[in-house]
């Protein structure tokens, strides 16, 4: 039987659209979210079907599961029962295997008393996503919460006994300074969450912030600025007891997000839901992103997947090289060896070589690693991993 999967569910909804956001998501009525978890329910049980039964899948019919991620936009939007209904198919469907980790994304602005039955139930592991401890940035942000319902939020969720928690913030926001940066970083550490992923806002293209960045009227900190936040993030983190695992993620020892380093480590997984996107036997799919489409095709796996792409070996190297190096601990030479039947050096030596030369990489035994200068302009380094 072949390793275990992870299994990530998208809910597509919001509240409002926050004015950065580009993410595959919007408001919608509850019928329509109802509707939603039907569909999401007939198409867990599809793969169960079509699936099941494969000799590398399961030798009794159900998949093993050890990571379940519910991401979206907001699950937290969506009513209990229907986010019930989703679980307890997850359960029928597939062998959720002891120890599991079960992570939720919440938006402290819709988080309700009435969710706790569920959350106690199902999710070991929540998701908050703050973005700024500073009212006004997250005015600015279009966020629909403030600082203080997230406190709030955040203490239920310790009440109710979730002991692993992870919270988002966010650097580089228009009138942010360094100052209120370190603000937001210290006064979240202080609630010692186990987790923190703290990124750099990018404006992108149709989002209300791209508009207004178009028009001049976007006041972004300035690139030193920036930098200086993006540095402060780090040596923050790390006084208060953080290890950066993953370039833009953080944790307290052995509080890293097993789900997350599935995707790095490019172990199989399954997205269920629109726009989802699964690899699993070295191909990668994804779902439609049209919501009518997929609530009427959900039954049918072919009718609602796109972008369907068997990995050539020269990709799956290359995946092997980008996404691993996203990791502090590197890639190891033996995990390629074994994967690939090739020495690592002999598809990449000569960049490695160079990039080594240039301070952006190292190697530690049987490990490549990015250096602190090669994390800093990470994308470009990775890209060197393009083989064509
Ligand atoms: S809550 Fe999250 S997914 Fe929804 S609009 Fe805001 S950033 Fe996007």
């Amino acid at each position: 039987m072949r390793e275990s999967l992870g299994i990530y569910l998208h809910f597509p909804f919001c509240v409002k659209k926050c004015s950065y956001c580009d993410f595959l998501s919007g408001p919608a009525d509850s019928g329509t979210r109802k509707a939603y978890a039907d569909a999401l329910c007939r198409e867990i049980y599809s793969f169960g079907r079509e699936y099941g039964m494969r000799e590398t899948l399961s030798r009794d019919g159900k998949i093993p599961v050890d990571t379940i991620f519910l991401g979206g936009g907001t699950p937290s939007v969506m009513d209990p029962e229907d986010l019930s209904r989703v679980m307890e198919t997850v359960f029928k469907v597939f062998d959720v295997l002891p120890g599991v980790e079960i992570s939720m994304e919440m938006n402290p602005g819709t988080f309700r008393e009435e969710m706790l039955a569920f959350v106690k139930k199902y999710i070991n592991r929540v998701s908050l996503g703050l973005q700024s401890a500073d009212d006004r940035e997250l005015q600015m942000l279009g966020r629909i919460h403030t600082y203080s319902e997230f406190e709030s939020c955040y203490g239920t969720l310790r009440d109710a006994g979730i002991s692993n928690i992870n919270v988002d913030l966010m650097s580089a926001i228009p009138g942010q300074t360094l100052a209120s940066w370190e603000r937001s970083l210290d006064r979240v550490l202080r609630l010692r969450p186990e987790h923190m992923s703290c990124y750099s806002l990018i404006v992108e293209e149709g989002t209300p912030f791209y508009a207004l960045y178009e028009d001049g009227r976007l006041d972004l900190p300035g690139e030193d600025e920036e930098r200086e936040m993006y540095y402060l993030t780090k040596q923050i983190l790390e006084t208060y007891g953080y290890h950066r695992y993953e370039i833009s993620n953080y944790a307290l020892p052995g509080c890293e997000c097993r789900h997350n380093i599935r995707y790095w480590r490019r172990s199989p997984y399954v997205g269920f839901g629109i726009g989802a996107a699964s690899l699993l036997d070295e191909t990668r799919w994804s779902n439609t992103r049209d919501l009518t489409r997929y609530l009427s095709g959900s039954g049918s796996l072919r009718d609602i997947r796109e972008e369907i792409q068997d990995l050539s070996v020269s990709e799956q190297m290359e995946e092997f090289m980008f996404l691993g190096l996203r990791m502090m601990e590197g890639v190891s030479a033996a995990d390629f060896a074994e994967a690939f039947g090739c020495e690592l050096d002999s598809v990449f030596g000569a960049v490695c070589v160079r990039l080594i030369s240039e301070g952006l990489l190292d190697r530690e035994g049987d490990r490549y690693k990015l250096t602190s200068r090669g994390i800093d302009i990470s994308n470009s380094v990775l890209a060197e991993f393009l083989l064509c």
